[in-house]
């Protein structure tokens, strides 16, 4: 996974190439579908404000519906552990297996939950973090999309 430092204030200034970040297809403005990326903070930007929390990137056809996958069971799995997270708090479980009950779904629910978060952010390869006020540092996973990233952001990018 290849990174680079862009010289940035705000992530708008920033110009999305017509590709996939996940398989570096080209796409257009009717392909596939948007999906939100976790914009990181750095150690110097943790606490400062106006960095925004996601950006959304827009995948083609193939990689958004396995992205979208990787979601849905990421929400079926936190969702499933806050149920039972619930259930065991309400009805206060009567005997051991009751309570073996509630423990794996809580555990089974959490671990999909985590698995299909993390898959997600595999499959979109792509991860921006503000190092500093006016530092963007990105990381992907696709070699020919950090390419034309590289060529559409050229004015930016940082000479250390
Ligand atoms: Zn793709």
């Amino acid at each position: 996974m290849g990174g680079v430092n862009l010289n940035l204030e705000a992530l708008d200034k920033v110009t999305w190439p017509a590709a996939c970040p996940a398989c570096g297809h080209q796409t257009n403005e009717t392909d596939g579908g948007l999906t939100d990326v976790k914009v990181k903070k750095g150690i110097k930007t943790s606490f400062a404000s106006g960095t925004p929390k996601k950006v959304s990137v827009r995948l083609c056809a193939r990689c958004i519906s396995r992205v979208s996958r990787a979601e849905k069971m990421g929400k079926f799995g936190w969702g499933l552990a806050g149920i039972t997270f619930l259930l065991g708090v309400l009805h206060a479980p009567a005997n051991q297996l009751q309570w073996s009950g509630v423990g794996f779904g809580f555990w089974l629910g959490a671990i999909l939950g985590w698995i299909g978060e993390r898959r997600k952010k595999s499959l979109v390869g792509l991860q921006p973090t503000r190092v500093s006020k006016d530092t963007w540092h990105f990381r992907f996973k696709n070699q020919s999309f950090a390419d034309s990233f590289l060529t559409a952001n050229k004015q930016f990018v940082k000479n250390e």
